[in-house]
């Protein structure tokens, strides 16, 4: 195996707008979604937020989000 010559697929830190965090692989290290299976319409079947301890409020204040 050479480096440099192909992605290296790594463990990759994914944050959802709503909180939810789960670790998947990719080449970058960090990814950030705006919905996840736990939160999306089409997986919980309703629109609406997790919020777990005003985790999703410390989020958008952090990334301006509204
Ligand atoms: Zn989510």
């Amino acid at each position: 195996m050479k480096e440099g010559i192909h992605p290296v697929y790594k463990e990759c830190k994914v944050t959802c707008a709503c909180g939810n965090e789960f670790v998947t692989k990719s080449i970058k290290d960090e990814l950030r979604l705006d919905v996840c299976s736990a939160c999306h319409p089409f997986f919980t079947g309703q629109q609406k937020f997790i919020n777990r301890g005003g985790r999703v409020e410390k989020f958008k204040k952090k990334f301006n989000i509204e």
